[in-house]
């Protein structure tokens, strides 16, 4: 591996997890970064002297998931800060606190009071949670793969308000609804999640992750071009030969892309790959986006990490469906992180973080997004009384904004979405039919949450290099 020429287009989660991978087995790779900052969807961005993460973020599973593995692989410096109670949990105006086990028998209780599913709705609640405390390794998932969650929890339980909460659930974990997420990756990922007892969120902002695996990769003696975006990727007789970037041509031997395997597409030319790849590619579907409006606070309003607030029975199909087609719902579910909670040093002192989101289609009108974002702003207010007397900064983001800062042409939340469709044997491995070529980042995760499926991916990326290398290295 140490003679091969590796270049890494882009530094999300999964590209950067893949470069410190590589470097630590000896490779000096070259990372280009379209932005000026070091993530993706996971970096932090600095703004009045305040750290402030591009999305809204939490880790599933934290020291116990794949970000903190790739860390102990690489001695990556990356830390996470445990605090419980960690969740707020206000479903129909009825509220209580959830432990960081969210398995914790206060934290079930509490579930329990404010969902407040029927009594008869019991004994099905009770085989369903059964079920997903049994569902611990992929194999244990086989039987639920390429069938929708909906249709198992529709087995187990009818109740509505419990129906609404776990749709909740399965939109902070995949950016879809339960209708359309694969029932496999649900009963997994709600196990990994739930029993993990550690989500959490990282010291210095969510970038320090991203940033602590650069650096790993530049201390090996890797490059990192910040505000270099890759153009091309340069194939020849099916195999690789560099890329063009806006300032040059770098050849290379193994290409590992961050970018999307459609964006990954387009810069090769679908002329390279099998007409049933491309076919496939481009007509996978990505999760959903959101809006988000992030607030500096001159006063703690908040004293948990999260809050998840949703209005009674709210669907969040219907909202998709209602934004899509120009209607604006009257109330909508929020997703509530204070990182100065759990992390103060993200700014300077007597100042305080909060971010509030939602979720709307990946491509959604300018007027739209602006008047999902008032009633962002308004329901945030309500819930934190003095919001506005307190704040002194804020800013307003969309999907447009997620969309330019991935490079993805739209601004989907997780990447290629965790559906039933697209589930197991059926997502893209991080193997194209190129070679030389791989695809790195949320969208060849094989299971995990958001910036974890991401991590999970480059490692499975990084043990099929290692695999292809060294069958290359035994035929030559
Ligand atoms: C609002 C929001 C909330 C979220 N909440 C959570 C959460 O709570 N928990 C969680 O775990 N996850 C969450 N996620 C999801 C998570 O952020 C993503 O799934 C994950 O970060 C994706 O990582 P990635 O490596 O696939 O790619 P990306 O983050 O998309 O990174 C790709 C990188 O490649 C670069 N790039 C692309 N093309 C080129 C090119 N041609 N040349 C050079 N560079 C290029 C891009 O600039 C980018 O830096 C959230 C996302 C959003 C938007």
């Amino acid at each position: 591996m140490k003679d091969k020429k590796v270049v890494v287009i882009g530094s999300g989660i999964g590209g950067a997890g893949v470069a410190a991978l590589l470097a630590k087995d000896g490779v000096k790779p070259i990372v280009f970064e379209r932005n000026a900052f070091v993530g993706g969807k996971a970096g932090s961005i600095e703004h009045e002297g305040c750290l402030f993460d591009v999305g809204v973020h939490i880790s599933a599973r934290g020291e116990k998931g794949p970000l903190a593995q790739i860390a102990k692989k690489t001695g990556a410096d990356v830390a996470f800060i445990n605090k419980s109670p960690l969740l707020r949990l206000n479903y129909g105006g009825r509220d209580g606190l959830i432990y960081q086990k969210m398995t914790h028998p206060v934290s079930l209780y509490n579930i329990y009071r404010i969902v407040r599913p029927s009594i008869k709705s019991l004994l099905g609640m009770l085989r369903l949670v059964k079920l997903v405390y049994s569902t611990k390794t992929k194999k244990d998932a086989q039987p639920y793969y390429h069938i929708p969650a909906k249709s198992i929890i529709d087995k187990y339980m009818s109740d509505p308000d419990m129906q609404t909460f776990l749709d909740i659930c399965c939109n902070l974990m995949f950016g879809i609804s339960t209708d359309e997420a694969s029932a496999g990756d649900f009963l997994l990922a709600f196990n990994n999640w739930i029993t993990s007892g550690t989500t959490a969120y990282p010291k210095g902002g969510y970038g320090a992750i991203p940033n602590a695996y650069m650096k790993v990769c530049e201390d090996a003696g890797g490059e990192l071009h910040l505000n270099e975006t890759v153009n091309r990727i340069i194939a020849e007789d099916g195999t690789v030969k560099g890329v063009e970037s806006d300032k040059g041509f770098y050849p290379a031997d193994i290409i590992i892309s961050n970018a999307s395997v459609v964006k990954t597409l387009d810069m090769t030319g679908d002329q390279h790959f099998p007409d049933s790849y491309v076919e496939k590619a481009r007509n996978a579907i990505d999760s959903v986006g959101g809006v988000m409006v992030k607030y500096i606070l001159d006063a703690p309003l908040v004293e948990i990490p999260m809050t998840l607030y949703t209005p009674r029975r709210f669907s969040v199909p219907d909202l998709i469906k209602d934004l899509g087609q120009g209607r604006m719902p009257d109330d909508m579910a929020l997703f509530i992180v204070s990182p100065t909670v759990t992390e103060p040093g993200l700014a300077p002192e007597g100042l305080h973080l909060l971010y509030g989101g939602t979720v709307t289609p990946a491509r959604l009108d300018k007027d739209l997004s602006n008047e999902v974002m008032d009633r962002v702003e308004n329901r945030l207010e309500k819930l934190h009384p003095g919001l506005k007397e307190h704040t002194i900064w804020k800013e307003r983001s969309d999907a447009d904004v997620i969309a330019a800062i991935s490079g993805r042409g739209h601004g989907d939340a997780i990447g290629m979405a965790q559906r039933y469709d697209q589930d197991a044997d059926k997502r893209f491995s991080p193997r194209t039919p190129l070679e030389g070529l791989y695809i790195v980042g949320a969208d060849t995760g094989s299971f995990g949450i958001g910036t974890e499926l991401a991590a999970q991916s480059a490692m499975e990326t990084h043990a099929l290099i290692l695999e292809d290398t060294a069958g290359v290295h035994q035929a030559t």
